[in-house]
């Protein structure tokens, strides 16, 4: 009907881009480095962020025309599909079935002191958050007060000093602690300490390192912005692969809930301490709530939202020992759809990393190496970094297998403070080496490296903030090639095809290329294996 035949239409059209492509024998020769050319690159990008594609929401048929489009180009260049359809034929799709989560309205939390219990009512007395994963949470027993919860021993304060909260259910207050009325932390950090909502990531993130089950947080007063917040977190659905049969290697992601409750209702659970979560006076020590018990039934409702592919094509190696070793090249194929009724293109994000990671295959193709090379174009990096996520807990290969990550994210813009430079960043396992091979290569290359994030610390924590995370993860090296995250039409609907610096582009395709051929032919990857 109408959707398949707009699908038909454009799979003709990406059939009749491919035909100059197609007929090359009679030009001169060109090596695999100087077949990857800006007017390829420029078709790619005005294709796959035109209007047309609505902006590869990747829970959109945008997305479908897209993802069409990288198999139907990996196939022409003579790459393998690694995966069988329902029917038992192959293809480069890697289907993922996403579910969409909220917290469920039965949810329900009930605190008893000393006998007498009260029931808090959701959304109005407390609020439940799940940062990851999708379980649900039954239990009742007594908490453990963790005072303020705050973990700074280098600035003189540990509120997990000697305490074991580990799949507990503990309880904080907001605040920073002061001695004789003075402050105990350094003044900026207990400025962020003394605002909840500064400092709640911070908490947050040493409970879940310190394993609890469940962290409830006081919220004073003042933090009425971080309660509406999180309300709004907790009423809008989050989208998740939906989980597949066994249970991943080293378990679930972490899963602990976050549960929020204002302080006049913590008044009752706290009396023990001596603290009073009101005035925020009184003694603050860690310790057992004796004689208290929280019980937490907390549900999440789960529906199937979509289903949407990582495109996945296989290089296969020469070498008969070093093709069971797998590089992986990778970019983003989504982008964040229509919003507000305008068309958000993403012909940077990632239109661009796409574009270069086609013209990378069809290079390698020409030429195969010794260890075999997998491009990956990855769905739903923008609801999380699910595609890559799904990729790395079922990869086609055996994950210890793969030896190298290399993802391309916005390689088309010039970022404010390396206006006409690419940034080419190594993960922390292995960077030294990583560094060596990306300067290796780029003398052959010639791309306009800034270095200067690799020499010292990254403020902005690219390598963190991409799909190659997923990688990094599973202990797998990782470069990541981009023009930075930040700058001009980040996220907006004037990121077009016509704003991109398209030489730019071409370094960045040129070198994913020849970092995966220089990385699949050396006989060691890495010095100190
Ligand atoms: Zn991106």
């Amino acid at each position: 009907m109408y959707k398949a035949t707009l699908r038909d239409t454009v799979i003709l059209a990406a059939i009749a881009l491919l035909v100059p492509t197609c007929a090359p024998q009679a030009q001169e020769w060109v090596g695999p480095l100087e077949s990857i050319t800006e007017a390829e690159l420029r078709d790619h990008i005005h294709y796959l962020a035109s209007d047309f594609l609505e902006g590869r929401d990747s829970n959109a048929e945008g997305y479908m025309l897209a993802a069409h489009y990288g198999a139907i180009l990996f196939g022409a260049a003579g790459l393998e599909p690694m995966f069988t359809d329902s029917s038992g034929a192959p293809t480069f799709f890697q289907q993922i079935a996403f579910t969409s989560a909220r917290v469920g309205g039965a949810s329900a939390m009930r605190a008893t002191v000393e006998g007498a219990s009260k029931n808090y009512s959701l959304g109005e007395e407390f609020l439940a958050l799940q940062l990851f994963g999708g379980g649900e949470l039954s239990l009742e027993e007594e908490p453990i007060f963790l005072g303020y919860g705050i973990e700074a021993p280098d600035h003189g304060w540990n509120d997990y000093e000697g305490m074991d909260v580990s799949g507990k259910i503990a309880v904080i207050v907001p605040g920073a602690p002061t001695r004789n009325g003075e402050p105990v932390l350094p003044p900026d950090q207990h400025a962020v300490y003394s605002n909840l909502g500064r400092s709640a990531n911070a908490r947050v993130m040493s409970a879940i390192e310190h394993g609890v089950s469940t962290l409830v947080v006081v919220v004073d007063s003042a933090s009425t912005g971080l309660w509406d917040e999180v309300t709004r977190m907790m009423n809008q659905p989050s989208v998740r692969p939906m989980p597949s049969g066994a249970p991943q290697e080293g378990g679930e992601r972490s899963s602990a809930w976050i549960v929020m409750i204002k302080a006049p209702q913590a008044v009752d659970l706290l009396s023990g301490t001596g603290y009073d979560p009101v005035s925020g006076g009184g003694p603050c020590t860690p310790g057992p709530l004796n004689g208290v018990s929280i019980a937490l039934d907390l549900k999440q409702d789960v529906e199937r939202a979509f289903s949407a592919p990582n495109v996945v094509a296989l290089l296969p190696g020469t070498d008969s020992i070093l093709k069971d070793e797998y590089i992986v090249v990778t970019a983003h194929l989504d982008h964040v759809g229509i919003r507000n009724g305008q068309i958000y293109n993403g012909a940077d994000d990632n239109a661009s990393g796409s574009a270069a990671v086609l013209e990378a295959a069809e290079a390698a193709a020409l030429a195969p190496a010794k260890r075999s090379i997998i491009f990956v174009l990855l769905t739903a990096e923008e609801k999380g970094l699910l595609g890559s996520m799904y990729f790395a807990d079922n990869p086609p290969v055996p994950i210890e297998d793969i030896v190298l990550n290399i993802n391309l994210d916005m390689v088309g813009r010039n970022s404010p403070d390396w206006p006409e430079s690419l940034l080419a960043m190594g993960s922390e396992n292995r960077r030294p080496e990583l560094l060596q091979l990306i300067r290796d290569v780029n003398a052959r290359v010639g791309a306009n490296l800034d270095w200067r994030l690799n020499e010292g610390s990254d403020p902005h924590a690219h390598v963190q903030r991409s799909d190659q995370l997923a990688l990094m993860q599973k202990g797998i090296p990782a470069i990541l090639i981009t023009r930075g995250f930040m700058g001009p039409d980040y996220h907006r609907p004037s990121d077009d095809p016509e704003t991109i610096n398209y030489p730019k582009v071409l370094q960045a395709a040129r070198l994913a290329y020849a970092l995966a051929l220089e990385a699949a032919n050396r006989e060691i990857l890495f010095d100190s294996e």
